[in-house]
């Protein structure tokens, strides 16, 4: 498949300096939510015209450009060396460009790569399809944000949250009150229900590429999402924590199962600058640069739920 490499410089560029339309509405209702001349609402004004600039002048919406994270769906005959190559070539392309920062540092030694690449680093997850499109999907994720997630063992006896959704309730409460607008708010709580520590906080950050406006099919964890959305935003912690009521844009969870043992609650915090983009690319090389990150779900091939 042709011009890989420049269709991901591209979708690198567009999830760096383009916030999503349901974010930024989100932050725009926000805006309109606190009081004139509070700092919530000053917070959210700034915000909101950061995102006009960086848009404007192709400019990265924060200076932590984040972990990578590549969703890449492809047909059977495409060999993933051949799609991981290209996506390792525009990531160094695009950091060339200053759309992305070097973020990748090495943990024994302290030092940064300063290309941007490094061991798992981008972090990409292959999906085969019977579709002959490759549909590539990046959500650049902040490190503040990341500091801030967490994983709850269940029942925590000190928040008495029991292993029931009330007890999931009660302890994606505490993350979001612990977290005190660091990870700067107004943030997106993913939240993985279920399935040991490593798929549990793979299921929280799977959430966070669900747009905002869209419906848990399942009507139990919509509710959940509902009362959480609307408990946290009572927290008053506000936009970077200087108080306010909106301290969250969104709460999205999902559910795997575990063994009977275990009982975990994996929370991934997502910033305001929630940053995801997508491409499709025929097999002759065209691409369409979708708004919204569609559903993985959307392989029309007859029969295939792929
Ligand atoms: S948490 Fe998000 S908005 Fe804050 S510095 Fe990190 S990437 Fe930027």
């Amino acid at each position: 498949m042709s011009n890989l490499k420049t269709h991901f410089v591209e979708l690198l560029r567009r999830a760096s300096t383009q916030l999503p339309p349901d974010v930024t509405a989100a932050l725009k209702a926000g805006y309109q939510r606190e009081p004139p001349g509070t700092a919530a609402q000053t917070a959210l004004a700034t915000i909101l015209k950061n995102i006009k600039l960086s848009r404007k002048n192709s400019t990265p919406l924060c200076q932590d450009t984040g972990t990578n994270i590549w969703h890449v769906y492809h047909p059977q005959n495409i060999c993933q060396c051949e799609l991981e190559q290209a996506i390792r070539e525009a990531t160094l392309e695009a950091r060339n460009r200053a759309y992305l920062r070097p973020n990748a540092v090495d943990p024994i030694t302290g030092l940064n790569t300063g290309t941007n690449l490094g061991i798992r680093f981008p972090v990409i997850s292959f999906y085969g399809w019977k579709k002959q499109s490759v549909r590539a999907s990046v959500m650049l994720k902040g490190g503040g944000c990341e500091n801030v997630s967490a994983q709850y063992a269940l029942p925590v006896a000190g928040l008495h949250a029991g292993r029931d959704l009330d007890g999931v309730r009660k302890v994606v409460l505490d993350a979001v009150f612990q977290a005190q607008g660091k990870g700067c708010a107004p943030g997106i709580v993913g939240v993985g229900i279920g399935g040991d520590r490593i798929t549990g906080m793979i299921e929280a950050k799977h959430q966070l590429w669900r747009p905002l406006e869209d419906k848990n099919p399942n009507a139990l964890l919509a509710k959940l999402e509902n009362r959480l959305y609307r408990e946290c935003n009572q927290l008053e912690i506000g936009p970077m924590g200087y108080g306010g009521k909106t301290t969250v844009l969104g709460v999205k969870a999902g559910s795997i199962h575990r063994v009977p043992a275990s009982y975990f609650v994996s929370i991934s915090y997502m910033c305001w600058a929630s940053r995801r983009a997508s491409v499709t690319i025929t097999p002759t090389g065209n691409p369409t640069f979708h708004k919204q990150v569609p559903s993985s779900q959307e392989c029309n091939t007859p029969n295939c739920k792929g």
